[in-house]
């Protein structure tokens, strides 16, 4: 099987830990470019932060941002029906933090050395993280979570996630909304390669007509990463190290 597009995680799959962009990874864009194969990041950044990767891939200049709340190619930016205007979600946090007495508060409103403290992010790199349009991450006391879980289930097509000490508020949306964004705006065509490293690929990649699955630093798969993609290929190495080598393992494929 020939891909037609390689959709993938960044950071841990495509990205090195502390998102670095390795030679492996470099080499493997450039050999599936010569193959006319575009690469797709779908990740959770934020439009501007994703605009920042695809200048630096140089492979295609297709993407989605903000976990699948919309995509960039060449004709501008597609937003998704479900994704919800940031001014909207304020609203939906502040109706929140009303109804559980909690004191909710929004990254923006965090001092920045307090932002990179949290997210280990360097200072410069703020603002393209804050710049988010359709979601909407902030802290919540320690002990909120089953409280707010239940609340948040009130709001209307919100989706409420946790990753690390931050909270977020969005649409209720997630990567395999950009999978049906791409085809449906033909900016992508099946065959579909995927990669991720992470519980929140598993609905993107369970799209994909292959799915490859990005170990961990530890050298293990996600277990519930697997669990979800049990026919996934497994990378032989973690993050690009392992991209790169999945990619050639795919195109020495295609030839035969
Ligand atoms: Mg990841």
């Amino acid at each position: 099987m020939r891909p037609a597009a390689v959709l993938t995680d960044l950071d841990g799959t495509l990205l090195e830990h502390g998102g670095v962009l390795g030679e492996p990874v470099r080499l493997a864009i450039a050999n599936l470019h010569d193959h006319g194969i575009p690469v797709v990041p779908l990740t959770s950044k934020t439009e501007v932060e994703l605009r920042d990767v695809l200048r630096e891939l140089d492979a295609g200049g297709i993407g989605s941002f903000e976990n699948g709340a919309g995509v960039v190619g060449p004709g501008g930016i597609v937003v998704s029906e479900k994704a919800i205007p940031v001014a909207e979600l304020s609203a939906r946090l502040g109706e929140l933090a009303r109804v559980t007495g909690f004191r909710l508060t929004p990254a923006s409103e965090l001092p920045t050395a307090e932002i990179c403290r949290i997210t280990g992010l360097p200072e410069e790199r703020v603002p393209a993280m804050l710049a988010r349009g359709f979601g909407l991450p902030f802290l919540a006391p320690e002990g909120a979570a089953e409280v707010l879980g239940r609340s948040a289930k009130q709001l209307p097509a919100t989706r409420l996630t946790r990753g690390g000490q931050f909270w977020h508020l969005s649409g209720n949306h997630g990567k395999e909304d950009a999978v049906e964004l791409l085809c449906r705006n033909g900016l992508v065509s099946r065959p579909l390669v995927g990669f991720g490293d992470a519980p929140n690929d598993a609905g993107f990649l369970a799209l994909c007509d292959v799915a490859v699955l990005v170990p961990r630093a530890s050298g293990e798969v996600d277990p519930d990463l697997f669990a979800a993609i049990p026919a996934g290929r497994i990378a032989p190495f973690p993050a690009g190290r392992g991209w790169a080598a999945a990619v050639s393992d795919l195109l020495e494929e295609a030839k035969r």
